[in-house]
């Protein structure tokens, strides 16, 4: 028997209803706030997200999936969704379209070579928004409220938002400089990937799970200190956009975000359960002004923020949210013969296209099995098909529920359905 790849999942049963459903809430709630869809390739030229992502971040040093394709070029399986769509935004000109910021969503399969666990895979879905060509905290509140409202809106209640700001460029620079003075001393007690972030970005040192309960790392400079007066004031306001939204929030210095490109606002979304473990950061993204420049693009501000849908299938599982996914049949359409057998053909061919959700037997068994079936289906009605009645163009349509029994016109069929479910 062959097996998937470590790491990996089949999107099976009950777990694939449930994306399913989030897919079209989370459509749904894209619609309302005017969020355009987009999709990008799965493997981009390697230099969008080593660019993109930055060099300096543990997943281009040592999660991306890296290859030469048979034309020799150096390809990346996209590890998350920023860089592919600013490429995308940049060779399409989006920044020359007429109505401004651009708005976009994605719903996509990311790749990370990582060390699988509960919650972390190396093929893994995530669902995102990027807003281009606005630098105003009003989008960055509607940015993170979008993301607070999909978690309350499919029903989770323990989640916080967590907020802080990196700063504009020379605020950035100040704090970078500040770390590096601050470990500069001890970086070698540190881990052997510390040693590497405090050459390449110290910020990151911030992240280290190695190291992260050392006295060191407690007492480390925090970023909110060395924003200057127009970056404070961008964070006030974006504080007062979230009051006014009454999004529920914290300000936590300690949030950083992996990725180099951020700037200003970050932020994060957790679960507050017990149950949940290590990885109960549902969600989380930034801004990040400069990206469009450094991926050879105009001038442009961008915010965007990812949520993983694996951790959120778990956050539902912990928090005992029931999804409505178990939608009932309306007809089961149960026959013996063959003359019998055209009709089901025909009819829920025809009840289907009327907007009926409608099953019928594909084996040939025998009506008590049918039945059986279409109890397991918690179907509605169930239609029991006779010659003699086809003659008559007509059926024998049960209640399922009451078990009563009534003939219908086949013509009236839809009318008859369309009143009673
Ligand atoms: P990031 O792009 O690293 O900021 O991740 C954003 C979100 O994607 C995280 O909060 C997780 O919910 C999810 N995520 C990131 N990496 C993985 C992974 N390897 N497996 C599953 N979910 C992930």
């Amino acid at each position: 028997m062959i097996s998937k790849p470590k790491g990996t999942y089949d999107l099976i049963g009950q777990d694939a209803k449930k994306i399913n459903y989030i897919n079209n809430v989370l459509a749904a709630m894209c619609q309302n706030y005017n969020y355009e869809f987009i999709r990008t390739p799965v493997f981009e030229a390697s230099e969008v997200f080593h660019r993109g992502v930055g060099e300096g971040s543990d997943i281009v040093r040592k999660e991306t999936y890296d290859f030469k394709d048979r034309g020799k070029r150096d390809i990346t399986l996209r590890p998350e969704g920023t860089a592919g769509v600013v490429r995308s935004y940049i060779e399409n000109k989006m920044y020359g379209r007429d109505i401004q910021p651009v708005k976009l969503y994605y719903n996509e399969m990311m790749y990370r070579y990582e060390r699988p666990q509960a919650g972390r895979y190396r093929e893994f879905h995530q669902f995102g928004v990027e807003v281009l060509g606005c630098d105003d905290p009003f989008v960055d509140a509607e940015v993170i409220s979008l993301a607070y409202n999909i978690f309350q809106t499919l029903g989770l209640k323990n989640i916080r938002v967590n907020i802080n700001s990196l700063g504009d460029q020379e605020s950035r620079d100040n704090y970078r400089q500040a770390l590096t003075n601050h470990f500069a001393q001890d970086i070698k007690n540190m881990c052997p990937d510390c040693q590497e972030r405090l050459k390449k970005n110290p910020l990151r040192i911030l992240d280290c799970k190695v190291d992260q309960d050392k006295e060191i790392m407690k007492n480390a400079p925090q970023t909110i200190d060395y924003l200057n007066e127009e970056s404070k004031k961008r964070f006030t306001k974006l504080q007062e956009y979230l009051d006014l939204l009454d999004i529920e929030y914290v300000v936590n210095p300690k949030i950083v975000r992996g990725l180099d490109y951020y700037n200003h606002t970050v932020f994060e979304i957790e679960i507050l359960n017990e149950e949940f473990g290590a990885q109960n950061v549902l969600g989380g993204g930034g801004r990040y002004n400069g990206l469009v420049e450094m991926l050879d693009g105009p001038q442009t501000p961008g915010i965007g923020f990812a949520m993983g849908m694996e951790r959120i299938l778990l956050a539902l599982d912990v928090e005992e949210v029931h999804l409505p996914i178990d939608n009932p049949l309306d007809v089961y359409i149960g026959y013996v013969n063959d003359e019998e057998k055209d009709t089901a053909l025909y009819l829920v061919q025809d009840l289907r296209l009327n907007g009926f959700r409608v099953e019928t037997e594909y084996l040939n068994r025998s009506l008590k099995s049918q039945f059986k079936t279409a109890d397991k289906l918690k179907s509605r009605y169930v239609i029991i098909l006779n010659s003699n009645d086809i003659k008559e163009f007509k059926v024998k349509l049960r209640d399922n529920q009451t078990k009563e029994e009534e003939m219908v016109k086949i013509n009236d069929l839809v009318d008859y359905l369309d009143m009673h479910i």
